[in-house]
Parts: structure tokens; C-alpha cells; sequence
């Protein structure tokens, strides 16, 4: 399988003209050409989204196997081509179920973008829930996080300001998973301690957590005053634009990761739907509890990764790191999120308005408009 004539983006050596070619699923050579007058296609890494509860009506802890391939398929015609189906708190038995669902569709299907899962909670700060059930919220348990770890979880998200996170973390972290902070109340030496311990990953910064004071500089402050990478919701609506713009210009194109945060509700009508055991109303594309809360986002990867180029006028290097390789290398994975020889073929091309044109996943095109 060749590409040719398109514009190559990769997130280490940028952009340039050139030729792909892909042997048995991986990429096999690149190779630059002299000039690129009819590039009309953007070659870029799949898309990849670490957050997501769902999409096309099915969400994460109500799927089955078949509703999980159809949240797949959604996704390869937004470009994303490894993501997480990332559950709300929940019950252990909830999360568990969840995860073998996740677990039995892994053995079953070789090729597939579903990479793991992420759990978002249930240890979390009451005081920074969002649109999370209060009533499944709660304070760490050792046994009973190690209970519902299993081989499929790559992400989990908890507040360091709870008591026994210290141990929490380093239990997870031994089982190679990485933890993100989030939903969370810390202070600003919680999230420093947190740092230390090696949690050095946001999730969707900075919904769901205190906010900057020059006295009192919390979460924010910290995260802007270490090297910790961030999960941003770019639907415009979460962070204004201005506020994306002066993120992306403090932390760069290194530490910023697109995800959607997107509900069972993405790609459907206004009409209701379930979140978390709470009733979310989707009216003219925005998702809300009943009281008003925001409510995650049915915003699409596309559209995010659009509106990002547009809230900072970023390179199209910088938007394929933010839209893939910083994710990946989030939870340690190495071999895709390039495009280089020896990387798995995992692409997504663009027109230059950076519509999707095709969705490739280890060389076979699972999308084509
Ligand atoms: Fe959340």
C-alpha cells in the first residue's frame, strides 16, 4: 500500500511532501519529494481519544460487545483510530462488567482502535463532581481498587487530596497503569506531592477542579507551574478559545492532549440520555443535567482538532501532537502516534480545511468518505 503526493505530518520531524508506504500493517518507508504543488491531503497520525463515555447512543458502562463496535465504528469516520471508553464512577461490579466487556472484544477482534479503558472515578472530590453521580463517589479503598484493576485498564483518573492516594497511586502505577488527576479539590502541595509520586497527567484541565489565586495558586497554579500534561476539551464551551490559546502558549504543543469527553448522546438528536445514573438533556448540540450542569460533550474529534487549530493558530506538527502522540505516550505507548518506518500504519488524512478524508488503522482503510 502507497501514499503518495501527500503532505507528511509527523509530531517529531514535521511536515513535508512526501511518499508512505506501508508492508503488513506497518509503515515500511517514507520518503520526502522535492516540492508538493498538488498536496491536497494531510497525512497525520490517527487521531486518538484517552476519554470518551460514549457515542451513537451507546456508553460505556450499559455496552455490550456489539454496541462497542459500533462506537468504534463512529469513531474511524472522526479520524480516531485508538481511544478508551472511559467509564463514570460507578459500583466495582459496574466497572468490572465494563471492563470485560472491553476485555472479551479485545480477544475477539484483532484489529480494532479500542485500546483499554479508562476509569474516571469513583475516588474523586465531592466538591469538584461536574456532571459525575454524587451518590457513587467515594473515598479510596485499597482492596477494593485492586479488585477492579484488570490487564484492560490504561487510565485512571482520582483526586491526590484523598486520603490514602499516596498508596492508591503507587499500587496502580506497579500494575503499569497511569494515573491521571482530576475531578479533585487538591491544593496547590497536593498536586505538587501528587507530582512527585510521578502523576504528572490532567484530565480535562481545568474543568473540574479549583481554580488560580495569587494567594492561593491551587490546581491550576500548579499545573502551570510543573511539566504536567493536560487533557483539554475543545468544544469552545469548557475553555473559551482565549482561555486554549493561553494554555497552549504556557504549556506548548508537548503537554496538551485533545479528548472529547463526548456522552451516548455524540451523534444523535437533542432528546435525552443517560450519563452516570443522571439524566442529561442534549438541546441544540449542548448536554446538560437536569439543574444546568454542563454535562461532557458531544463535541466530535474532528471538530476538536478544527476548532484547535483555529483557537491558536498552531502548527500542523503541533495539532499532530496534541491529536495523537502526547495521548499515546500518556499511557507508554510507543509504537504508533509517528509517521516513520517501523511505526504501526495507524493514519489519518485530511483535506486542508482538515476535513477527514480517509481513517487507516495498521494499513487497512476502515474509513473513506
Ligand atoms: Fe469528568
Amino acid at each position: 500500500m502507497v501514499f503518495e503526493n501527500v503532505l507528511v505530518v509527523d509530531p517529531v520531524d514535521g511536515e513535508y511532501a512526501g511518499i508512505v508506504e506501508v508492508t503488513r500493517g506497518f509503515i515500511s518507508g517514507v520518503r520526502r519529494r522535492a516540492g508538493c504543488p498538488d498536496c491536497e491531503l494531510l497525512l497525520l497520525p490517527g487521531f486518538v481519544d484517552l476519554h470518551t463515555h460514549g457515542s451513537k447512543g451507546v456508553d460505556s458502562l450499559s455496552m455490550d460487545e456489539k454496541g462497542l463496535k459500533k462506537w468504534e465504528e463512529f469513531l474511524y469516520s472522526q479520524g480516531v483510530t485508538y481511544f478508551l471508553p472511559t467509564t463514570m464512577s460507578a459500583q466495582p461490579e459496574s466497572l468490572i462488567s465494563s471492563a470485560k466487556v472491553v476485555e472479551r472484544y479485545l480477544e475477539s477482534n484483532s484489529l480494532t482502535s479500542v485500546g483499554g479503558i479508562h476509569y474516571e472515578g469513583p475516588y474523586l472530590s465531592l466538591r469538584r463532581k461536574g456532571a459525575q453521580n454524587p451518590s457513587l463517589i467515594r473515598e479510596i479503598d485499597l482492596q477494593e481498587v485492586d479488585s477492579t484493576l484488570n490487564g484492560t485498564i490504561k487510565l485512571l483518573t482520582m483526586a491526590p487530596e484523598l486520603r490514602g492516594f499516596r498508596e492508591a497511586a503507587a499500587l496502580i502505577q506497579r500494575r503499569g497503569i497511569t494515573l491521571s488527576i482530576g475531578h479533585t479539590d487538591a491544593s496547590y502541595d497536593d498536586m505538587m506531592k501528587a507530582y512527585k509520586y510521578g502523576c504528572k497527567r490532567v484530565t480535562h484541565f481545568p474543568n473540574g477542579m479549583n481554580t488560580l489565586h495569587h494567594r492561593d495558586p491551587g490546581c491550576v497554579g500548579a499545573v502551570f507551574s510543573e511539566d504536567f500534561s493536560v487533557e483539554m476539551i475543545i468544544d469552545g464551551v469548557h475553555s473559551l478559545p482565549s482561555f486554549v490559546k493561553m494554555v497552549f502558549r504556557i504549556k506548548g504543543s508537548e503537554r496538551i492532549m485533545i479528548v472529547t469527553d463526548t456522552i451516548s448522546a455524540a451523534g444523535m438528536d437533542d432528546g435525552e440520555y443517560e450519563l452516570g445514573g443522571l439524566k442529561v438533556i442534549l438541546k441544540d448540540g449542548r448536554p446538560t443535567l437536569e439543574d444546568g450542569t454542563i454535562a461532557a460533550t458531544v463535541v466530535l474529534f474532528s471538530e476538536a482538532v478544527r476548532n484547535f487549530k483555529t483557537f491558536t493558530d498552531c502548527s500542523h506538527k503541533d495539532l499532530a501532537r496534541v491529536s495523537s502522540y502526547n495521548a499515546l505516550r500518556s499511557i507508554s505507548i510507543e509504537d504508533r502516534g509517528r509517521i516513520a518506518p517501523g511505526y504501526i500504519a495507524d493514519f489519518v488524512i485530511l483535506d486542508r480545511e482538515l476535513g477527514i478524508v480517509e481513517t487507516v488503522l495498521a494499513g487497512k482503510t476502515v474509513y473513506k468518505k
